[in-house]
């Protein structure tokens, strides 16, 4: 199981300062047992963003994000209301919110934070990834990461090596800040590009004492031992 926390509403909101009209989207499976984006998350969350101004043109609750081809079949049924956001916002582990910004062509916006386990990963059946870093930037890149998609961890566009759309350390695979252009580019929002990511503050990778002291933390930490041993 991934672990992820909510982001504070005011960071939410910031994130969400261009934008209007959202859909929401939360995940059924590690979210929803983290208690942090099963249906009664989503609907506290659409509360409070409406009495913040916002237009919730929907929501829906899917059985595990990290499944491409369950978004896209589940996804397909809501395009209706999805066509009236101006964008997602998906309370789900990194990955999650990778797998629907593949999916639909709308600008993605994480509402969760994704907490290291100590190094556990799980299995999730799609290529993306995260580094659990604590702290979700994927707002700024068009939903794919740049710690995992990028070979050298950059956060703020490519390196100097990126030849013709390829990564210098690994010239078989994309780069990721050609991958992150093309995306933002395809949204209508390379302006996006012109906000900076602030450095990296890896002690928020670090899950707080309330997470450490919860049954699913237990659970996981006996689960994590099971498959090493
Ligand atoms: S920025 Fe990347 S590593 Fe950090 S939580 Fe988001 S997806 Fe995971
Ligand atoms: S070429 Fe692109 S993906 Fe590769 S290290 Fe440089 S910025 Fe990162």
């Amino acid at each position: 199981m991934i672990v992820t926390k909510l982001k504070p509403l005011k960071e939410i909101l910031n994130i969400l300062k261009e934008v209007d009209k959202i859909f929401l989207i939360g995940c059924g499976g590690c979210a929803e047992a983290c208690e942090t984006g099963g249906e009664p998350q989503v609907r506290q969350l659409e509360q409070e963003l409406k009495e913040k101004g916002k237009q919730i043109t929907g929501w829906v609750v899917i059985d595990s994000l990290c499944n491409k081809a369950l978004v896209g079949m589940r996804l397909a049924y809501r395009l209706r209301e999805i066509s009236k956001a101006d964008g997602l916002l998906v309370l789900s582990c990194g990955v999650g919110v990778q797998a629907v910004a593949a999916t639909v062509d709308k600008l993605t916006f994480p509402a969760l934070d994704t907490i290291s386990l100590g190094g556990f990963q799980g299995i999730w059946p799609s290529s993306e990834r995260c580094y659990q870093c604590g702290e979700c930037i994927l707002y700024l890149t068009g939903g794919i990461c740049p710690l995992t998609a990028c070979a050298k961890h950059l956060l703020n566009g490519s390196c100097g090596g990126s030849d013709k759309g390829k990564c210098e350390v690994h010239p078989d695979r994309d780069c990721a800040w050609y991958l992150i252009y093309e995306r933002l580019k395809k949204v209508g929002r390379l302006d996006i590009l012109r906000k900076i990511a602030q450095p990296k503050n890896y002690n928020k990778m670090e899950a707080s004492q309330e997470i450490r002291t919860s049954t699913y933390w237990a659970l996981e930490f006996e689960e994590a031992k099971d498959e090493s041993a």
